[in-house]
């Protein structure tokens, strides 16, 4: 792959994507479906730049009997393009597993069967991406005090790399959050790691695991962990009384319509945050019905033959956690009565939520031009373009890091097909051509410029 060095003069791309999560996937194959349709001098071309060395989707956590939160309806495409080759219906023809899927009379696959779609659809348009590259900075190309460009420079095993770009497409995802002052470390682990972490575990013989948390992620942790080791206790730890269960009933389910989106943008800010006040149970702090019911049916049961393996720690928080070479030692505070338990386990488990990569992180002085409200978060415009000032003419897509703006769909799937094609709309009706782009050499994928 032909690679401008830093100094050089870089290849122009209309578009850089950071990150191929399934968002950057999505935008990915709306590109490819529009230069399919389009003329050559109307293609857009785009490159896309992700960390990990092949496509990932949150890999330790795919337990082999999760399922999706999301009907399989709401893939990469179906709600922009329902005939699109790259639905999960298509995928599921291909592996010939179409009218077994029917049979099942199932929206919600299998997590590990839609990670395989994800692969699926991601290898369909690979050549747009370069994998084991990391997007370590992002640099303004000032021309008579205008932005038309952003150089992106990025870091492979072939070392730094620049490439220039007139539109970013920044989808970077969620961050794995531990709270504060707790460090990851062989016995302290964040949920996000489970599956890597679990197979060290292999040959020993654990007695004691905490789960800290009480939402999706956690009793997840939780049912896996008492079916994987089938000699340890499990303790669950959190604050509330019991698991809640996520609303996913037909009316609550519509404020992740792409309609809602259009409504959460235009409301007033107390409407704003009283929706999600009223909706966050649809996806945070929450568990599937079904898993709540199974917790509890095996606690019960457990009870009944007096061979007690899952506790559950409630209206408690975990204060401390310390760790000497055999073994960590939790301290449980009940917020009942105030008292502290010690708790020694082989592994504490912190399934404590994940939050959004900060948008700005990897704008360095780009950031300064971005515009910000009054609680200092960042303007995004309806077509989820960074505000910026009027000088910085390129554009900076967010896919994620919007739930201020744009409602609870942003770091959702839920809306991830409907979303790439207003970004995709918007940068066409903006002009792929800048002022100072006369002479806009033609490219196809990366570094083949002709
Ligand atoms: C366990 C789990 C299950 C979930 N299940 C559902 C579900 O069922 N339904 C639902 O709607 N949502 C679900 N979610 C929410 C989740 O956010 C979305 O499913 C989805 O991951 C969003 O895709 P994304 O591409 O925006 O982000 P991600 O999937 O996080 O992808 C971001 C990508 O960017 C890459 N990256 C980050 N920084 C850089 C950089 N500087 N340079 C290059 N690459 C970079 C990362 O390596 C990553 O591959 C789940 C989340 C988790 C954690």
């Amino acid at each position: 792959m032909a690679q401008a060095r830093p100094g050089d003069a870089p290849l122009i791309h209309d578009l850089i994507g950071i990150g191929f999560g399934p968002s950057n996937v999505a935008m990915a194959i709306a590109l490819s479906e529009h230069n399919a349709r389009v003329g050559r001098q109307e293609a857009v071309n785009a490159h896309f730049f992700e960390q990990q060395p092949r496509f990932g989707w949150h890999r330790g956590m795919l337990i082999d009997d999760a399922t999706m939160q999301v009907s399989f309806l709401k893939d990469l495409v179906t709600l922009r393009n329902p005939a699109s080759e790259y639905s999960f219906l298509c995928y599921l023809k291909s592996k010939g597993r179409l009218i077994d899927f029917i049979n099942h009379k199932n929206l919600f696959p299998l997590r590990v069967e839609f990670h395989e779609y994800f692969e699926w659809a991601a290898e369909k348009v690979d050549d747009m991406v370069s994998y084991g590259h990391e997007v370590v900075g992002v640099t303004p190309v000032v021309r008579d005090g205008a932005v038309d460009y952003l150089d992106v420079t990025v870091r492979s095993g072939e070392g730094l790399a620049v490439h220039r770009a007139r539109n970013l497409v920044i989808g970077t995802g969620l961050r794995p959050l531990m709270p504060e002052g707790v460090e990851r470390t062989d016995r302290v682990w964040h949920n996000s790691e489970l599956l890597a972490k679990v197979d060290g575990l292999e040959g020993t013989s654990p007695s004691r695991f905490i789960v800290v948390g009480a939402g999706q992620s956690a009793a997840e942790n939780v049912a896996y962990l008492h079916r994987r080791f089938p000699h340890a206790e499990v303790c669950a730890v959190f604050s509330r009384y019991g698991y809640s269960p996520a609303d996913d009933s037909s009316f609550a389910n519509r404020i992740f319509d792409p309609a809602a989106v259009d409504e959460f943008f235009t409301a007033p800010e107390n409407v704003k945050r009283q929706l999600i006040d009223y909706h966050g149970n649809t996806n945070y702090s929450v568990v599937d019905i079904d898993l709540i019911d199974d917790l509890y049916r095996q606690m019960y049961q457990e009870k009944v033959l007096g061979t007690e393996r899952l506790r559950f720690l409630n209206v408690s928080r975990l204060t401390d956690v310390v760790e000497s070479p055999d073994t960590v030692r939790a301290t449980v505070k009940s917020l009942v009565t105030g008292e502290e338990m010690p708790l020694d386990a082989d592994v504490v488990v912190f399934a404590t939520g994940y939050s959004p990569a900060d948008p700005l992180g990897l704008l360095g002085e780009v950031a300064d031009r971005c515009l910000r409200d009054d609680e200092g978060r960042v303007s995004v415009e309806r077509d989820y373009r960074l505000a910026t000032d009027p000088g910085l003419r390129c554009g900076i897509y967010l896919q994620g890091g919007t739930e201020h703006t744009h409602g609870i769909t942003s770091s959702l799937l839920s809306n991830t097909a409907i979303r790439v094609g207003e970004i995709l709309d918007s940068v066409l009706d903006r002009g792929l051509k800048s002022a100072s782009d006369e002479a806009r050499p033609v490219v196809d994928g990366i570094g083949t410029a002709r």
